[in-house]
């Protein structure tokens, strides 16, 4: 049967790994990215019957997603789906923000997005199709105290998002941002429950979201029932910035 390729990048847990099971269960054989080996997810993944394999690499480093980009199209003859997850964070009031952390997280969450734009979307204009969706954040819409570095490269991918659907859409090719708000994850699990209360107390939908029901809006934007769908980031908040 022939099974189209979804590459999902920082997908060793979390959100990441997420919509790696997800895409899995729609049927696209999964490759799964992270810094380190993540068998584990790969072996969920072919429990969907698809084939999965990992394939470490850090996507702030240009020649290490070239590497990496070609041996998935090596091993699996293209790449459909591209979901750019990977992302860290370095909060702190913008007065007292360490100059490395600000480039470090704009390195990892936005210069990776160049990276694995322009590589997969080079494969993606030759197939004259696929899917490209990037992980941005109600705080790279909004904006967050504590997070200038990380609004900044979130930010960017909406803008990055917009301009890459222009170049691509004459080729059959989507490009979409999700936005999601607050998702419970170990990025997550990392703040106060001062913090977390703080912030339950503002979504509307007053819970936090699951790493599922960000799978569920990135499947609908791999799938067919998006085809005309392009350029859009889709916020998956709760309710949290309305
Ligand atoms: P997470 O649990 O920390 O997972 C992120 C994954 O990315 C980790 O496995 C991490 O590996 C990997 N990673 C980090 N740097 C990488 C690099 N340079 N190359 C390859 N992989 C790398 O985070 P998450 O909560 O699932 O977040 C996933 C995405 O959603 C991120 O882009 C985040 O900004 C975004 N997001 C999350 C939330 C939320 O509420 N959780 C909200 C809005 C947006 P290591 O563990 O080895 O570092």
């Amino acid at each position: 049967m022939d099974r189209k390729t979804a590459l999902i990048t920082g997908a060793g847990q979390g959100i990441g790994e997420a919509i790696a099971l997800r895409l899995a269960k729609d049927g696209f054989n999964i490759a799964v990215n992270d810094l380190r080996d993540a068998p584990n997810v790969a072996e969920k993944c072919r429990a969907f019957g698809v084939t999965a394999e990992c394939f470490p690499a850090d996507v702030s480093d240009y020649a290490a997603c070239e590497t990496m980009v070609k041996s998935i199209k090596e091993k699996f003859g293209s790449i459909d789906v591209l979901v750019n997850n990977a992302g860290i964070t370095r909060d702190g009031l913008a007065v007292r923000m360490k100059e490395e952390d600000y480039d470090l997280v704009i390195r990892v969450n936005q210069k990776s997005v160049f990276n694995m734009m322009k590589l997969v979307g080079a494969i993606m204009m030759k197939q004259k199709s696929g899917r490209i969706i990037s992980v941005s954040s109600v705080a790279g819409v909004h904006g967050n105290a504590g997070q200038l570095n990380y609004s900044a490269s979130k930010a960017a991918i909406v803008g990055m998002t917009k301009t890459m659907s222009k170049e691509l859409g004459s080729r059959g090719i989507t490009v979409n941002a999700i936005a999601p708000g607050f998702i419970q994850t170990p990025m997550t699990d990392a703040l106060t429950d001062e913090q977390k209360a703080m912030i339950l107390n503002l979504i509307a939908m007053k819970r936090y979201g699951q790493v599922e029901e960000i799978a569920g809006v990135v499947s609908f934007l791999s799938g067919s029932d998006s085809s005309y769908v392009t350029g859009q980031t889709i916020e998956i908040s709760g309710g949290l910035t309305i």
